[in-house]
């Protein structure tokens, strides 16, 4: 049987899980990225050794320098920042369109939020935490896409916030390819109860643009989706409106419980809320009741089951969430 799901399309620094390549000559593992190649077409990049720097080398430092942002190996006195630059330039135009990215924390070619910045070239003085010279080019040249490093990928909700997020979009780059009016109306239809839980007034703003009241031409109305579809998904879901949308579901199986049952339902929900169970534990008693009744509406919802079961995972380091 075919899968229901996409293959979100997303660059991977190559160092995690994919070749040997780090200055020390090391490779991480990552379990995150090995359970994600059955299911994404991951495309491993790794600027450092595509430039041609090798493997050992010298570490290399980011530079805030009158010049600007420089990049300079202190061992061996060399500033490499055009030919590291060079290679950035290559991937980026090699791939002008990823659904995602998983980059290498505190890198100075590959971090996102927290790869160190030193003040000149001489005598490193620390000066700041920021992104590294490709990994502020990924968030900018991507910049609705779900860009993530490992480390942030550790904490749950910002996992479940990047799976969510890939997945839609690689869902809505399918229908990019093939564009009709149709389709567009069933993407947002079966995705109603999982924006409501990401941003309600986006949710509504891009139901206007769908109805068209307008008759504005097909291309016109895709691009203004997916500024809103941009929106919705910027920023992982939030209690009060999952808590909602939940309520919302519940209403669609209600009718056909009874009283305890309900109860059940309710109860569940609020240990949710009082963060006494993940959300999966509350959609799939939902879903249960939903086949249990065939409830094919509910069924439909994207927002019970987002991604491939398979890439579900409960584990928590609970770091990574203050960076941004
Ligand atoms: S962090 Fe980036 S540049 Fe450094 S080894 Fe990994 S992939 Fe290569």
């Amino acid at each position: 049987m075919n899968s229901p799901f996409p293959r979100p399309r997303i660059l991977v620094s190559r160092c995690l899980g994919f070749a040997a390549c780090r200055y020390d000559g090391q490779i991480l593992k990552n379990g995150f990225v090995e359970q994600l190649q059955a299911h994404a077409d991951l495309v491993p990049v790794c600027p450092e050794t595509d430039c041609g720097l090798g493997i050992p080398r010298s570490p290399i430092r980011l530079c805030d320098t009158e010049q600007g942002l420089l990049v300079y190996q202190p061992a061996t006195g060399r500033e490499v920042t055009s030919q590291l630059q060079t290679t950035i330039d290559a991937i980026l135009r090699d791939h002008p369109q990823v659904d995602g990215a998983i980059l290498k924390s505190k890198s100075p070619s590959c971090g996102l939020f927290d790869t160190k910045i030193y003040q000149g070239r001489v005598d490193l003085q620390f000066l700041k935490k920021g992104a590294g010279l490709f990994g502020g080019q990924v968030l900018h040249q991507y910049a609705a896409s779900a860009i993530e490093d490992e480390m942030r990928l550790t904490n749950l909700i910002l996992r479940e916030h990047f799976l969510i997020k890939v997945f839609t979009l690689a869902r809505f780059r399918e229908l990019s390819d093939r564009p009709t009016m149709g389709a567009l109306v069933a993407f947002h239809a079966n995705h109603k109860l999982l924006f409501l839980a990401y941003n309600q007034s986006h949710f509504r703003l891009a139901g206007k643009i769908v109805a068209n009241h307008e008759q504005l031409p097909l291309p016109e109305v895709m691009h203004r989706y997916r500024v809103e579809l941009t929106h919705i998904l910027d920023k992982p879901m939030r209690t009060p409106g999952v808590i909602n949308t939940l309520f919302h579901a519940f209403g669609w199986i209600s009718e056909h419980l009874g009283a305890e049952e309900k109860q059940y339902v309710i109860n569940t929900i609020e240990e949710y809320r009082d963060e006494r169970l993940p959300l999966q534990a509350v959609t799939r008693l939902i879903e249960a009741h939903a086949l249990r009744f065939a409830q094919n509406y509910l069924l439909g919802q994207v927002f019970l089951r987002p991604y491939p079961r398979a890439l579900a995972g409960l584990h928590d380091s609970g770091r990574g969430r203050e960076v941004r």
